[in-house]
């Protein structure tokens, strides 16, 4: 078998693509192949697990160029520094999804980097974005992890690893951010046509915009209605194709608190999980700032249709956020007031936001006490639940809609740090529990449980990923 790439980026902006090769690789040993996937791309897995191997780590590719606002501040120059585009293949409903490779060494692109990645932040990526998607949330997907045999040097001796990753593409707002830059508007034209022709065939270029602006809006209320916070939503990490990517210092929420962040580098708390919607939508200001010269000759008349769009993000995401929690809630109507009542409550009590919402389900089918025992102040949890027994909620679409388990944090670190030392079968055991997220199963009680208050006090995930 063999497996047949297009270059449709490389063709269609080759300033923006470095021709590359993956750094040869030692003693590559398959830790963890994504089999569904493989067959949606038209991959045999046997075949992927022996002859295949290779192509899961090594060869040749492009680097992409791209710029980013990093917390703020504007790079002109990242690009993949440890990552190469392989190419794009065709999956078997006919789409075109990019081939990607994480941790294939050092690329021009690599400033002072190892162009490295240690096995845990890959075995991260892989189970994250794995239970991202069997939540229903936009995202890339991880096709495998091979160890590669390199040491890793980070503040102790790791062993190295390469995520294979598919995508519908890794177009990003730092994409645009990079052509603009350049001053080359024909440059800037070619990546918008391509963007086009991939994502949204026969749109404007303003069209284009309000897609992303739709995606992106429709993506971080997905995000939040499962607890997740990014943690790095700089715009080299936001995509064009509304897929959440990179997955680094990312966490799922436990104790309900909009101020929640865990990344270690995220000082002033830019990335906590109630600022994310300003943040995506500050991301597509620098978007919108790109992609200017397209939208109109004249500069005036493009700042206004910038404008006009960028204004829809907070319909957009009015309406998949309340929409969505409607769904959590297991009814219809007007929840506003009764959902901002449920949030400072469970703000104010500390309440586990994934057990809260799954506990709930059992308290439509009438046992309350599981979702009322975990509120201090019983007294308002009770009058709560009797504004809400009014709107007769439906338990079992609510079962459909809320998770019982997601990748929590102290699971995640478990499960690395036994992949890490060779022991996979943790991060097997998490990875068969949250790719099937709805629905209680008996035997995987550890898997619902929030964290040990300890560890919850103190965790933070590391940016040296
Ligand atoms: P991130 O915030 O992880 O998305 O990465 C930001 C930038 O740093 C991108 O340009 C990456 O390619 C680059 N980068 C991150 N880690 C490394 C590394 N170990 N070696 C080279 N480049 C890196
Ligand atoms: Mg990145």
């Amino acid at each position: 078998m063999n497996i047949s790439l297009s270059s449709d980026f490389a063709n269609a902006v080759p300033e923006m693509a470095v021709s590359w090769e993956a750094v040869p690789v030692g003693e590559p040993e398959l830790l963890a192949l994504n089999e569904p996937l493989a067959a949606e791309l038209g991959l045999d897995p046997a075949w992927l697990r022996a002859d295949g191997l290779p192509f899961l780590v090594s060869g040749k590719g492009v680097a992409q160029a791209y710029a980013g606002h990093q917390f703020g501040g504007y790079s002109p120059r990242l690009g993949d520094g440890r990552a190469l585009l392989l190419g794009e293949l065709t999956d078997t409903e006919g789409r075109l999804r990019d081939l990607h490779l994480k941790g294939s060494g050092r690329t021009p692109f690599a400033r002072g980097g190892d162009g490295l990645a240690a096995v845990g932040p890959m075995l991260r990526e892989y189970v994250v974005s794995e239970a991202m998607h069997a939540l229903g949330v936009p995202t890339t997907r991880a096709l495998a992890v091979v160890s590669t045999g390199h040491v890793v040097q980070r503040e102790e001796p790791l062993a190295g690893a390469v995520l294979a990753r598919i995508a519908a593409s890794h177009l990003r707002v730092g994409s645009f951010q990079y052509a603009r830059n350049t001053g080359d508007l024909d440059l800037l034209r070619r990546l918008a046509d391509h963007a086009i022709a991939r994502h949204h065939p026969g749109s404007t270029y303003l069209e284009l915009f309000a897609h992303v602006v739709a995606a992106q809006a429709s993506l971080i209320a997905r995000w939040m209605l499962v607890g997740f916070i990014h943690g790095v939503m700089n715009t080299d990490n936001m995509t064009i194709s509304g897929e959440t990517i990179d997955y680094g210092p990312c966490a799922f929420m436990e104790a309900y608190d909009p101020t929640t962040k865990y990344s270690s580098i995220d000082h002033r708390g830019r990335y906590a999980y109630g600022n994310q919607p300003i943040i995506a939508e500050w991301n597509l200001a620098r978007l919108a700032e790109a992609l200017l010269p397209l939208f109109a000759d004249d500069e005036d008349e493009a700042v206004s249709l910038a404008l006009a769009t960028l204004r829809t993000f907070d319909a957009h995401f009015e309406e998949a956020w309340t929409g969505g929690m409607r769904a959590k809630l297991g009814v219809s109507g007007d929840v506003k007031p009764l959902l901002e009542d449920l949030l400072a409550l469970m703000h104010e009590n500390h309440v586990d936001f994934t057990s809260f919402f799954h506990l709930l389900g059992k308290a439509a089918r009438g046992d309350a006490e599981p979702a009322r025992s975990l509120f201090l102040d019983l007294a308002a949890i009770d009058a709560w639940l009797a504004r809400w027994r009014e709107l007769k909620p439906d338990g079992g679409a609510m079962d459909r809609v809320n998770p019982v388990y997601v990748p929590r944090n102290h699971l995640v670190e478990e499960a690395l740090a036994a992949g890490a030392a060779g022991d996979m079968g943790p991060f097997d055991r998490l990875l068969k529990a949250v790719t099937s997220p709805f629905g209680e199963r008996p035997g995987l009680e550890y898997f619902a449980a929030p964290a040990p208050q300890d560890f919850s006090a103190t965790y933070r995930t590391y940016c040296g990923t």
